[in-house]
């Protein structure tokens, strides 16, 4: 027996009538019903609070993640990292089962600190919350007081603690609340009076690209600022692979995060994703406190270097402004295959914002812009920066939808191509165009998260991969008198 042949169908639903309604939902008539659904989500491009909470914790060193809620919802943050990084994402969950929604949770806190803090030995845990303890209303701040009154951890050991509810934001809501918390607890009694580490706190919220982490560390050093790079994830998903197995690989040091509050300056590079870091970091931290967009492109790329010129005194670089007469030429070559071509986006606002800056400065158009998770302030400065240019008219902002929404809008009113995550991938099939896959997670690619898409070198490389595609495309699909060896 054939394995199709094995296969019984609940309904038979007949040939003609699938064909039907194939055709139906690239209607019109259907994407006026699709955007009319309410109660139902389907396919949103985001994850929940907790997903970004643990990413927060892997950023710092030997800094065990720590769930308190149920186990499968850890499992779905791990294997999310685990197959966007291809590395482990070593975290530990409390388990809570049936009895700890009844009776609540703080047995199994307790006995889950006990034992991760003896058998794993972390310098630091971060704990956060899944739906379950959130909707029986945990208190959090009692038992983790009461972990430390009974001696279940020392008194001073580092147990930053985030209510991540799931049902409210999204992952990089859950980033903001545990960053601000692990701040909170490293820098407590550290600001000295007059002590100046004449250091760049750098925050660049929740972001999954390690190459962007490194181009940051980059450029501080070509410009020669000494740095505090919050929280930096890049060894800790992009390690070598030497036989050795490291379960606390990178991560800022505990003593400079500790330190971070006597800084010169401290820069938030992605507004959305570090507001509440800002907020705090602007009330408690000594220095300067400066909040910027994420530099893609070379107009946001020209802004930072000139932001850290101003803020450290130093003259930008002769290497960095040879690195943008480079991209300047790039784009310049590349121009011809990509200006006024119509992209569909979605994802994060900080990200969002990044590549609708790009598309603008090459000429494309950012016709279809999606964020799942989003308020009027994300519309209106999404808006704000169409208005900038004229390749912005007729570009239209959906907030709060999903991506089954956003393949009604490509087969009703089509573009060339999508940029996201691989959850478009269904979608960018049916309309038969390229996905560029600069978002999160990425789990049908290999090494994407390595290419930095911020700085210069990131704009390059994003030009790169979209033109390389669309010529890739023109090769493949030309008439043979049009296939041409030079494009
Ligand atoms: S939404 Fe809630 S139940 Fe689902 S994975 Fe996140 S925390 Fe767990």
């Amino acid at each position: 027996m054939t394995a199709e042949a094995a296969v019984k169908y609940v309904t038979e639903i007949p040939e003609d009538e699938v064909a039907r309604v194939s055709e139906w939902i690239n209607t019109e008539e259907y994407k006026e019903k699709n955007f009319a659904r309410q109660a139902l989500v389907i396919n949103p491009p985001h994850a929940c609070q907790p997903l970004g909470a643990e990413l927060a914790a892997h950023g710092f060193e030997g800094t065990l993640p720590f769930v308190h809620g149920s186990q499968g919802c850890a499992s779905y943050y791990r294997s999310t990292f685990n197959r966007h990084f291809r590395e482990p994402a070593p975290a530990v969950s409390d388990s809570m089962t049936e009895d700890g929604a009844v009776f609540g949770g703080q047995n199994n806190l307790h006995e889950a600190l006990e034992n991760a803090y003896t058998i794993y030995k972390p310098k630091m845990m971060a704990v956060f919350t899944s739906c379950m303890p959130e909707v029986i209303g945990d208190d959090l701040t009692a038992f983790i007081k009461n972990a430390r009154n009974k001696g279940i951890v020392p008194q001073d050991y580092p147990l930053p603690y985030a209510n991540t509810p799931s049902f409210n934001g999204s992952h990089i809501h859950g980033y903001d609340a545990m960053l601000v918390s692990i701040l909170q607890t490293l820098t407590e009694g550290k600001q000295v009076e007059g002590r100046c580490t004449g250091k760049l706190n750098l925050i660049p919220g929740f972001d999954c690209n390690t190459g962007n982490y490194r181009e940051y560390k980059r450029i501080l050093k070509e410009f020669g600022i000494p740095y505090t790079l919050l929280a930096d994830i890049s060894e800790t998903f992009d390690s070598p692979l030497d036989g050795t197995y490291r379960p606390y690989p990178g991560g800022t040091k505990l003593e400079d995060a500790a330190d971070s509050i006597n800084g010169k300056a401290t820069l938030t590079l992605a507004p959305y994703a570090s507001a509440k870091t800002f907020t705090w970091v602007k009330d408690n931290f000594s220095g300067t406190h400066v909040s910027m967009p994420m530099p893609f492109g070379v107009a946001k790329t020209d802004a930072l270097l000139m932001k850290l010129s101003e803020l450290f005194g130093k003259p930008v670089p002769e290497s960095l402004k040879a690195e943008r007469g480079n991209a300047v030429d790039a784009m310049t070559d590349a121009h011809q295959y990509i200006h006024g071509k119509k992209f569909a986006l979605y994802g994060d606002p900080d990200y969002l914002m990044g590549y609708i800056s790009f598309l603008l400065e090459m000429g494309a158009k950012p016709y279809h812009i999606l964020c799942s998770k989003g308020t009027k302030k994300v519309e209106k400065e999404i808006q704000a920066l169409l208005d900038t240019s004229q390749d912005g008219k007729g570009c239209k902002i959906y907030i709060n939808k999903d991506l089954w929404h956003m393949r009604s809008l490509l087969m009703t009113d089509p573009v060339d191509a999508m940029i996201g995550d691989t959850h478009g991938k269904f979608a960018a099939r049916d309309a038969g165009i390229p996905l560029f896959r600069f978002g999160f997670p990425v789990f049908d690619r290999v090494n994407l998260h390595r290419h930095p898409l911020i700085g210069y070198q990131g704009a390059i490389n994003m030009i790169s991969t979209i033109c390389n595609k669309f010529i890739e495309i023109k090769d493949e699909t030309c008439e043979e008198r049009y296939f041409e060896m030079m494009r």
